[in-house]
């Protein structure tokens, strides 16, 4: 259910509002929009008991949400989501494009400050490097944990670049909501339920990546467990999924992109590293992905892919990451988007 509040509503309305679906046992959501305030309604198990809301001041109608994610839909908020980043002049969502640059892994401090310096130089508002790393083999480098996040701080520090990190479980979750301002929830634990809720009790952007064989459905009702929790800052991440296809390391599915935004107000950015697992591959599909609409891109730069630790073969090259950009900046004014270089940091924001 959902409550759509009058565009004139005042604030003391919506809170009426709000208390009244808690005292029907409900959990309210409000969403401010452009024209006017949606409150959206969780907890019910049937058809909500409208206990009079349509009564309420301020209240210009109640209606069903028929789709089963209720708080990702378009339904609840008709206009685009844009995440904020206080302090910046950064945003995920909306006209300006989100690019976030950076290694697979934090193998070391030489190491992510010579890629965060090169990104930076190149205009990224985001850096990204994994502390904790989801591998296939357990033999395989697991990540630098806390110690990478304490790098990650540093580069922070030094070129006002937001820091998108991956947590892998509860325990890591913890740490990386301290030390980052996105927290990354990669693609083999789309659907760790546990983990989504925990994410979603959390106030910090949350980049939820789509699974390896989840449907667009799927993909939503993840992005719902973390908001039904009340933390509505979640961006959508296309990863590439699994098919027949054996030219690449996953088929990078774009037409997600209209497909998401037909049905959800949610950011959508892309992965062309791991959408495709190769680099001569990236910057092909990273400008179809900026053509086809998506809010922006995240990639795999390193400085010596040769000698990565991890997702060396997708790791584009500094001057690469630089045509990304200068073609990224030239293709999204036909579609109605702008790619700001550099970030912009109050100086009371570190
Ligand atoms: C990553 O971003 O480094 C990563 C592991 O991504 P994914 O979860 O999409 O495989
Ligand atoms: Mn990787």
């Amino acid at each position: 259910m959902l409550v759509v509040m009058k565009a004139q509503a005042t604030p003391d309305q919506i809170r009426a509002v709000c208390e009244r679906i808690e005292q029907l046992g409900l959990r309210p959501h409000p969403l401010p929009g452009a024209q006017r305030t949606a409150i959206g309604i969780t907890g019910n198990k049937g058809e909500v008991e409208r206990g009079n809301l349509e009564e309420l001041d301020g209240v210009a109608e109640v209606i069903r949400v028929s789709k089963p994610y209720k708080l990702a839909s378009r339904d609840v908020k008709a206009e685009d989501s844009v995440i904020t980043f206080p302090g910046t002049d950064a945003t995920i969502g909306g006209v300006n494009l989100a690019v976030i640059a950076g290694p697979c892994s934090i193998e070391s401090a030489e190491q992510a400050f010579a890629i965060a310096e090169k990104v930076a130089a190149s205009g990224a508002q985001f850096f990204r490097g994994g502390a904790f790393k989801p591998r296939t083999s357990p033999y395989a480098f697991q990540g630098l944990g806390l110690e990478a996040l304490h790098i990650m701080a540093g580069i922070r520090k030094q070129t006002g670049m937001r820091i998108v990190t991956e947590a892998i479980d509860n325990e890591s979750l913890e740490q990386v909501a301290e030390w980052a301002d996105v927290i990354q929830i990669g693609a083999r634990n789309m659907q760790n339920f546990s983990l989504l809720k925990h994410a979603g009790r959390l106030r910090k952007p949350v980049l939820l990546k789509r699974g390896l064989s989840a449907t667009l459905e799927e993909f939503l009702m993840s992005a719902e467990y973390i908001m039904s929790e009340g933390n509505y800052q979640v961006i959508l991440c296309e990863r590439g999924i699994r098919t027949f296809s054996d030219h690449a390391r996953n088929t990078l599915d774009l037409s997600i992109i209209p497909a998401v935004q037909r049905l959800s107000h949610l950011p959508i950015l892309i992965d062309p590293s791991h959408g495709t697992g190769r680099r001569d591959s990236v910057l092909p599909m990273a400008r179809a992905a900026i053509a086809a609409g998506a809010h922006g891109l995240t990639v795999e730069v390193h400085h010596q892919p040769e000698k990565a630790l991890s997702d060396g073969p997708q790791s584009i090259y500094p001057t690469q990451f630089e045509q990304l950009m200068s073609e990224t900046e030239q293709i999204a004014p036909i579609v109605g988007r702008r790619l700001e270089r550099g970030i912009r940091v109050a100086a009371v924001a570190d």
